[in-house]
């Protein structure tokens, strides 16, 4: 029988934050969603206000708080590009002093918590697929450092809490993951593409398209998350969870015209500055530490979200985001 614990879960309004909660609370935990709302609304969580298990707290994970949990899932932190880049400072800050706050409150608690790391700590490979053992090609200067090197530097602090202070982590590195409930105008290519076929708008591809992404099913990654949060505890990570299926965008667009039957046109636009040319996930690691692997492919992943899309109201979104 699973143990009972009080678990928080910072971002958990967000796209994986909520169904992350969802899935904790369905096991019967008492779940604490910490959200600012910055890039996520109170509608993503809004079913499960009602449970005697979930609690949701608005606070900004930049500023300390004090709570008794036994488990940190830590994903605060604006993930699209867009919504990373409108207050570049605040996104450093979110990582850095976010994680701090987190790091203290599970040293204070004995807590294990959990970091959601990310692909982009590779930068623009060098080598592919990318393994944990490859330290990345990061720009500490150009428009996604602040987002880059703010999980680097939050992975940094997770090690350094470990081996000085001996709190219980886990570092997991997400590759792109895509799903329902992904904000509309996050301006990621997964929300892009969808929304503009079905809008009957053109397909927006930035550069040629043949760089590529490696996209994985958001149910995929919960069980990824919670697996590496309930593994053993000489296993801290840094480890890769994503699915290795590579896709080239142009690809991606294709599909997602084939799966919603659109009319929408492609249009090239200018790739965005270190856009990444290739990404894929070595996840050797996984797979045997944790015996972890992804089980929906893209198209079928790809149609359950489309599905979704269809249903919701766009006006109940915040306007699209500016990127670059
Ligand atoms: P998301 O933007 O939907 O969720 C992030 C959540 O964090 C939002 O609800 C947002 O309001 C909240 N937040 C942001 N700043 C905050 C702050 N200062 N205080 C409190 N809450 C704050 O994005 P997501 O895709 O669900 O990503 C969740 C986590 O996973 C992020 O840390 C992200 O970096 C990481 N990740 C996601 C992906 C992906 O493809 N989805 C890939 C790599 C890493
Ligand atoms: N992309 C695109 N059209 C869009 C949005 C994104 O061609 O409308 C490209 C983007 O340039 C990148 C890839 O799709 O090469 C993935 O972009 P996303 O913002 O989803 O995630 P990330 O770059 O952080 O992996």
């Amino acid at each position: 029988m699973t143990k009972l614990k009080r678990i928080l879960v910072t971002g958990g309004a967000g796209f994986l934050g909520s169904h992350l909660c969802e899935r904790l609370v369905a096991q019967g935990h008492d779940v604490i969603c910490l959200d600012n709302f910055f890039t996520s609304q109170k509608s993503n969580v809004a079913h499960l206000l009602g449970k005697p298990n979930f609690e949701l707290i608005r606070h900004d994970i930049t500023l300390p708080i004090w709570l008794e949990v036994d488990e940190i899932y830590n994903l605060a932190c604006p993930a699209a590009p867009g919504h990373y880049q409108y207050n570049p400072i605040k996104t450093m800050k979110t990582s850095v002093t976010g994680s701090i706050n987190v790091l203290g409150m599970a040293k204070r608690c004995r807590a294990k918590v959990l970091q959601a790391s990310t692909s982009e700590v590779y930068g623009d490979p060098e080598v592919h697929p990318q393994p944990e053992s490859y330290r990345g090609a990061v720009n500490p200067i150009g428009p996604r450092a602040c987002y880059d090197e703010g999980k680097r530097a939050a992975e940094t602090l997770f090690m350094d809490y470990h081996r000085t202070n001996r709190v219980n982590v886990r570092i997991v590195r997400i590759f792109n993951t895509y799903g329902p409930r992904m904000h509309p105008f996050d301006g990621r290519v997964i929300s892009n593409f969808i929304r503009q076929a079905l809008e009957g708008e053109p397909i927006t591809i930035f550069g040629d398209g043949n760089q590529t992404r490696s996209f994985c099913y958001r149910d995929d990654m919960v069980d990824g998350l919670i697996r590496m949060m309930e593994g053993p505890d000489d296993f801290v990570g840094p480890v890769n969870l994503g699915n290795p299926d590579e896709c080239a965008i142009r690809r991606l667009a294709e599909l997602i015209i084939e799966l919603t039957g659109s009319r929408s046109e492609i249009v090239y636009k200018s790739q965005p500055e270190d856009d990444p040319r290739r990404r894929q996930p070595d996840i050797t690691l996984a797979r045997t530490r944790l015996g972890w692997q992804p089980t929906v492919p893209l198209r079928e992943g790809l149609e359950k979200t489309i599905q979704w899309f269809r249903t919701i109201e766009l006006s109940h979104y915040r306007p699209p985001t500016p990127r670059y």
